[in-house]
């Protein structure tokens, strides 16, 4: 089977050490400065150790400066499939001729003041843009069907036994998490205001079997903030670069709030994925345990963790605690949390 779970009685331990089967048309893709060279490494390592090393997908690298022969050699030697370096357009990492840059400049003094995290910060508004609206349409992206996002500095705790990329192509997944949240207020204060915009523009563009229950408690007249942690993701990069898509973030863009205030990519591709998709599209992995600071995915189910040759503790599992949203994406979608959850939500 595509996808066993350990809590299977059918499991039979011996998947974990096979890469049976076809691969998919993916890569792996990271944004990344130079000076992010050993923290990207990390990550690498436990990417190929824990999974792509029986399978040798690809790795795009994507950066707003060129890459130096550090950053290339040291990554090129980590992965196990081919390595591609590109560099990011200006047009994809400036501001847009619309903005009011003295309004801008303004918002970024205001939120230092309010110490807003990155508040101050024009190259993460970039960044956070640029992952809205322009990865997925890089030359080098354009070749692949699916993408998995990986960041410096993350961890996986477990092997993963079975191809994610193949659950997403043959289950019809668009777009997939492992941790959720609510958003920090003060960064997207007007992005739902937008978004209501968008959607009377835009009727056409909204999934019938939509996710509105996981992104606002009052049937979309307001935002309750939850969102995907979008430091991970393994996504369809074709539902990216759909009209459906593409309209939303030209909309948001031109609305100026990645500038005018700090709009991350998160809620952006949150609100995205549970408005302009099915319910059945979006995945949670319960078997990719990871950590990006500060938050852990580990999975629920202890026959999983042994089997999975996990080494997270399960007491720091974030998806049953107070401030995640992944129990409401249960509920929404009516999937039973998995056994022992009432014993990990604080
Ligand atoms: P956080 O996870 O929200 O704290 O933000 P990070 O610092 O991890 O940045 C998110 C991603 O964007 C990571 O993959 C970074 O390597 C990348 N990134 C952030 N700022 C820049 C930048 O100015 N240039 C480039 N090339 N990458 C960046
Ligand atoms: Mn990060």
């Amino acid at each position: 089977p595509l996808a066993l779970s350990p809590e299977d009685p059918k499991w039979d331990v011996d998947l974990v050490g096979i890469a049976p089967g076809p691969r998919m048309n993916a890569t792996f893709v990271s944004l990344a400065r130079n000076s992010d060279v050993w923290d990207i490494a990390r990550s690498i390592r436990q990417v190929e150790d824990r999974f792509n090393r029986r399978y040798n997908y690809d790795w795009v690298f994507l950066n707003d400066k060129p890459f130096d022969a550090t950053f290339k050699k040291v990554t090129s030697s980590l992965v196990s499939g081919n390595t591609y370096y590109g560099e990011i357009p200006k047009e994809h990492w400036s501001f847009p001729e619309w903005i009011d840059q003295e309004k801008a400049k303004k918002v970024r003094e205001d939120m230092a003041e309010r110490n807003i995290i990155y508040g101050d910060s024009i190259s993460y508004r970039h960044m956070c843009r640029f992952e809205s609206g322009f990865f997925f349409r890089q030359p080098l992206m354009l070749n692949y069907e699916y993408y998995w996002r990986v960041e410096p500095s993350i961890e996986l705790y477990c092997d993963i036994h079975y191809d994610p990329f193949r659950v997403m192509a043959e289950t019809g997944k668009k777009y997939s998490f492992v941790l959720s949240l609510y958003e920090y207020v003060e960064t997207i204060k007007t992005l739902w205001d937008s978004t209501k915009k968008f959607m009377k523009n835009h009727p056409e563009h909204i999934a019938e079997d939509n996710s509105m229950g996981f992104l606002s408690d009052d049937n979309g007249d307001s935002y309750n903030h939850c969102h995907f942690w979008s430091n991970f993701e393994i996504g369809n990069l074709d539902w990216l670069r759909s009209k459906p898509y593409m309209d939303y973030f030209e909309s948001l863009d031109q609305d100026g709030g990645f500038f005018y205030e700090r709009w991350g990519d998160a809620p952006v591709h949150s609100i995205a994925a549970g408005l302009l998709l099915n319910k059945s599209e979006i995945h949670f992995f319960n078997d990719i345990a990871y950590w990006h600071v500060p938050f852990t995915h580990c999975p629920t189910g202890e026959k999983t963790r042994l089997a999975l040759q996990c080494h997270c503790n399960p007491k720091e599992n974030f998806d049953w605690k107070g401030y995640s949203c992944t129990s409401r994406f249960f509920d929404i979608n009516g999937i039973a949390k998995p056994e022992g959850y009432e014993n990990q939500q604080d």
